[in-house]
């Protein structure tokens, strides 16, 4: 184990290097890294697998005194604090999750100044008992993770977190660092106001994920489509499913079960034994697929996740950004897939509609939603217009979202808007009635049906005047006027009604661009495997049977120690030994991601695995 007086000797490059084994800084992180290493405050945005951990990981090496790491995630400190032991750093952490016993030990230890970080709760940090334990000992630096959660307004809103501004005015003198993946300039300026961070230097890295490629396509049969991508694209490969309700997390898990899928549910609604189980099987056992709800994820570091899929709209474009986030974190090709249709929009409309909380409150959540809307409205390239969301405008199309790879056509659709607007403004005198979309599409395909003649709607003089469009046409022109705000949702049964802006296309003062829906979508990847699997084929032969007898140590070594597989090394650092197949230490000790610790730990067994020829 390095040594901890060498290491405080030592500048950053060096720790990153000798501790990490990583030739370089990435971005910004040198940057920060500094700056927080001499004592100042900082704010970083940085996309999810961007390299936030080492912007305090390393300063809490390079500064004396212990770094104090506040972090919601409870039930992933124990991984992180395994991560850092594995590569020789002393780390602890305290929430209610321990006994006694080893409460006890890591407080020793802080006091001790044996510590290098302690990862803490924000709710234990409200407590006296914590607040003395700090002025017990010597703090270094303070980073609070996960930021975002200050945000009122924010999708992961923790209160505990309202309380952190303490922190500044109790130990005046210690730098903090604030970090977060949630991007946009509204979440930045109230993370520094309630924090006080007010005179942190922001650090903002570009938002963009080249690896993952986003598509979303639309939604007709979801658990079907969900299993054609898993089998065409993604065998065998980790990967999450999101739904928005619990039964259908359930279901879906089921079904992927019954279709030989290895799925596991995770949602609130599972108890805590079931919940922590999953979670745990999911990091350490390869390619399980995790259905959960957004209850899932946060903090979630697993490198190798495949593909991030939504079954269900996702409220806004922060949540949808950081739920996609988790893929790839590796740098690897990953898939980010939405499935979206008309009923995502009523529902979601409907559900502000009702929400309790002020006019204020439902505002928010109606632009955060029309956002969302229109990135999946959108012709344009799926990746520019995310980066424009998170302020960074003036990327070129990327070539590797849905709408680069297979260009969506679109079509003039005022016409076909007046008609459907028409039909809701004659069956808004019959409000009180519930016509929501199915029924004004059966009227102007003049379809007959029970409904239609019980309240003698084929003698309105909008019926069976849209047979030009297919049924799902009219469901998508629906869809659109909805996402553009040409057209609302009232009531609980999701009743269609005019707005002001529908006035404007009526009176032909408003054109309407639509998109056309595609027959089929075929799929914009080939079937080649990826993941694991792509590593491999990506590897010549001798060397992919090298990677797949390092994994097999990997494995088992991790079962052995109780860890998940990619604390010991990860799947970029696996192929490398295996492409480069060091005869010597010094030649592994130079390949990434091997540290001196880990170096001393597993090198002779490395070499062993390489020299054993089958
Ligand atoms: P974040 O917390 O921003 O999501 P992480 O800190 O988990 O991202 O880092 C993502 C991945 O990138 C990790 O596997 C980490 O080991 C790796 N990484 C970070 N910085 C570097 C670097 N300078 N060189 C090589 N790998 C790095
Ligand atoms: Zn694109």
């Amino acid at each position: 184990m390095v040594s901890p007086t060498e290491l405080r000797a030592s500048d950053a490059l060096d720790v990153l290097r000798r501790v990490f084994g990583y030739d370089a800084f990435r971005g910004f992180q040198q940057e920060i890294i500094d700056h927080v290493v001499a004592g100042g405050d900082a704010l970083v945005l940085m996309p999810t697998g961007g390299g936030k951990s080492l912007c305090y990981q390393v300063p809490a090496l390079v500064r004396d005194g212990v770094a104090v790491v506040v972090s919601p995630l409870i039930a992933l400190m124990q991984d992180q604090v395994d991560a850092l032991t594995a590569v020789g750093v002393r780390a602890g952490f305290l929430n209610s999750t321990q006994d006694y016993a080893a409460r006890r030990t890591v407080e020793q230890a802080f006091v001790d100044g044996a510590l290098d970080l302690l990862y803490l709760a924000p709710e234990a940090l409200g407590t006296r008992g914590v607040q003395q334990l700090l002025d017990r000992g010597r703090i270094g630096l303070f980073a609070i993770d996960e930021a975002h959660c200050v945000s009122q307004w924010g999708h992961d809103f923790r209160p505990d977190y309202l309380a952190l501004s303490m922190l500044h005015e109790r130990w005046p003198t210690v730098p903090r660092i604030a970090l977060t993946a949630t991007a946009t300039s509204a979440t930045r300026a109230e993370i520094a106001t309630r924090l006080q961070l007010t005179e942190a230097r922001h650090f903002v890295a570009s938002f963009d994920r080249p690896n993952i490629q986003y598509r979303i396509v639309p939604k007709k049969e979801p658990r079907k489509q969900l299993l054609a991508l898993l089998r065409d694209e993604h065998p065998g490969d980790a990967g999450i499913v999101y739904c928005l309700s619990r039964a259908s997390v359930d279901k879906t898990a089921e079904f992927l079960v019954a279709n030989g899928v290895a799925a596991l549910p995770y949602h609130a609604g599972l108890d805590s034994g079931t919940r922590a189980a999953n979670q745990q099987r999911f990091l350490r056992e390869d390619g399980l697929v995790m259905v959960a709800t957004i209850a899932f994820g946060m903090g979630i570091d697993k490198p190798d996740v495949r593909f991030v899929a939504h079954l269900d709209l996702p409220k806004s474009v922060e949540g949808y950004y950081q739920e996609t986030g988790r893929a790839g974190r590796d740098g690897l090709p990953s898939t980010a897939w939405l499935a979206y249709g008309l009923q995502d929009v009523v529902q979601q409309r409907k559900m502000i509609e009702t929400s309790d909380g002020d006019l204020a409150h439902r505002r928010n959540l109606a632009t955060h939603l029309d956002a969302m809307l229109a990135l999946c409205e959108t012709v344009r390239c799926r990746r520019v217009q995310l980066l424009e969301y998170f302020g960074q405008p003036g990327t070129a199309d990327c070539g590797n979202c849905d709408t680069c790879l297979t260009p969506p056509e679109t079509w003039d659709g005022t016409v076909a808007a007046q008609k459907l607007l028409s039909t809701v403004y004659r069956l808004d005198r019959e409000r009180n009635q519930r016509f929501g979309a199915g029924h004004c599409v059966d009227i102007l395909i003049g379809k007959q049906n029970d409904k239609i003649s019980q309240y003698g709607h084929d003698a309105l003089s909008t019926f069976g005047i849209g047979t030009e469009l297919r049924e799902a046409e009219w469901r998508g022109v629906v869809r659109q006027l909805l996402a553009e705000g040409l057209l609302a949702v009232e009531g609980d049964y999701g009743t269609l009604a005019l707005t002001e802006a529908s006035a404007e296309v009526l009176a032909r003062r408003r054109t309407v661009t639509m998109r056309r829906e595609p027959e089929k979508v075929a799929s914009t990847r080939s079937a080649k495997p990826r993941g694991a699997a792509t590593v491999v084929a990506e590897l010549d032969p001798a060397a992919g049977s090298l990677f797949e007898r390092l994994r097999a140590w990997r494995g088992a070594t991790a079962k052995e120690q109780g860890v998940p597989a990619y604390v010991i090394f990860h799947d970029a650092t696996l192929r490398q030994i295996a492409t480069d197949s060091p005869t010597s230490l010094a030649e592994l000790s130079r390949i990434s991601g091997v540290g001196e610790n880990k170096l001393a730990k597993y090198g002779e067994s490395i070499l062993t695995v390489l020299a054993d020829q089958p």
